[in-house]
């Protein structure tokens, strides 16, 4: 059952109908609970906020299915005026950008123009930029293009995904990198990706521990306790500099322990992601853990001494909608495949 759900929320993220129709409704369906709003403005705020409880922050400017040149400029304009607006406003943040935003699905040198402009100023300002790891079909164009960009800046850094069967070999390629490691959020095939849970976990704990050792800065992109408490002992056994490694978790997300770690003196990062194409974000949280599901309708349809805002209205409304967006995957993906079969 809990295949089908993650299978149904990830569908629903490669939905490219309803990733734009999700950005003419607006911002709904709960979204606002893990994103921080569409607008440079409403993520600051959340920026300072966070700051002021000793959190620092990176920010996902969020962007699907970039398919011409004219998005993709206009992605990187955004990631300008972000890079300007954390400088002017001094706040502890940093980026996180995924490539197929800057045009890797269209011209791989294309997209690495874009990311050297994006480079060129966030060394100016002295801001560290992070690509994100998307889907597997990215995996070897995302590592040449950090290849080629290591080459003149030392201001970027990578993800690992832990369910990769591949995933130490090529982080033992990147000693000097700064790297998150993380699990995997996309659907991939038994043949490179551990089909299990518990090989995931273990092969995280296992890349941490080995980056733990080294040298070179390290994230820890989980909301997992288990992991986290492991890792906090293994750091207290072996004498590691706290310096070395932060913890990041995603907005929205597991609030008070990323409170609580921050005041029990580790770097916290929370990474936030904004703007209006949360479609896609916001699916691929709800196919992780399917929870988020209850937290979002328990929000917008009941008040905080769970009462029924709106009464069976609401309620009928929650289940139009689930039921609106299933119809809308298989209609799409219908036309999708007559679409196809006709060309
Ligand atoms: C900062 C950050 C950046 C990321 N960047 C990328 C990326 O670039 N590429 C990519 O593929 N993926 C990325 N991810 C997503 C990641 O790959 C996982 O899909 C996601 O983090 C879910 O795995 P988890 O480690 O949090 O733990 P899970 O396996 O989801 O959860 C493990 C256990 O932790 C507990 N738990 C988890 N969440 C909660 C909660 N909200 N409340 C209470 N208990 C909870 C539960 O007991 C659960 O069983 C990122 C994640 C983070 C945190």
């Amino acid at each position: 059952m809990a295949n089908i759900t993650r299978d149904f929320f990830i569908g629903l993220s490669n939905n490219r109908f309803l990733n734009t129709q999700a950005k003419k409704w607006g911002f709904s369906l709960g979204a606002d609970k893990f994103v921080a709003g569409t607008t440079v403005d409403s993520v600051m705020e959340a920026v300072k906020a966070l700051n002021r409880q000793g959190i620092s922050c990176t920010l996902d400017n969020l962007g699907e299915f970039v398919s011409d040149k004219r998005e993709a400029s206009e992605a990187k304009d955004n990631i300008m005026t972000l890079l300007n607006t954390i400088y002017k406003e001094n706040v502890d943040c940093h980026l996180s950008v995924k490539l197929t935003q800057l045009g890797l699905d269209i011209d791989q040198a294309y997209c690495i123009e874009n990311m050297r402009e994006i480079l060129a100023k966030a060394s100016q300002y002295d801001i560290f930029v992070n690509i994100d790891m998307e889907d597997y079909s990215h995996y070897d164009q995302t590592l040449e293009v950090l290849d080629a960009l290591r080459n003149d800046y030392d201001h970027v850094g990578i993800v690992i995904q832990s369910y990769l069967y591949r995933a130490e070999d090529d982080m033992a390629k990147l000693k000097d990198v700064r790297v998150r490691i993380v699990k995997g959020a996309y659907k991939e095939s038994e043949e490179v990706a551990y089909p299990d849970k518990q090989a995931i976990d273990r092969n995280f704990l296992k890349l941490a521990k080995q980056r733990l050792l080294g040298d070179t800065f390290t994230s820890i992109g989980t909301h997992d306790h288990h992991i986290i408490h492991e890792l906090q002992a293994f750091v207290d056994e072996n004498h590691i500099d706290r310096d070395k490694f932060e913890f990041q978790m995603l907005y929205g997300f597991r609030n008070d322990m990323q409170n609580n770690l921050a005041h029990e003196g580790y770097h916290v990062c929370t990474y936030i992601p904004f703007g209006d194409d949360w479609f896609g974000y916001f699916m691929r949280r709800l196919a992780e853990r399917p929870q988020n599901m209850n937290l979002v309708l328990k929000d917008t349809f009941y008040t905080e001494d769970n009462k029924l805002k709106k009464g069976p209205i609401a309620a009928g409304g929650a289940v139009a909608a689930a039921s609106a967006l299933a119809f809308w995957c298989v209609k799409s993906n219908q036309h999708k495949k007559k679409t196809d079969a006709e060309a």
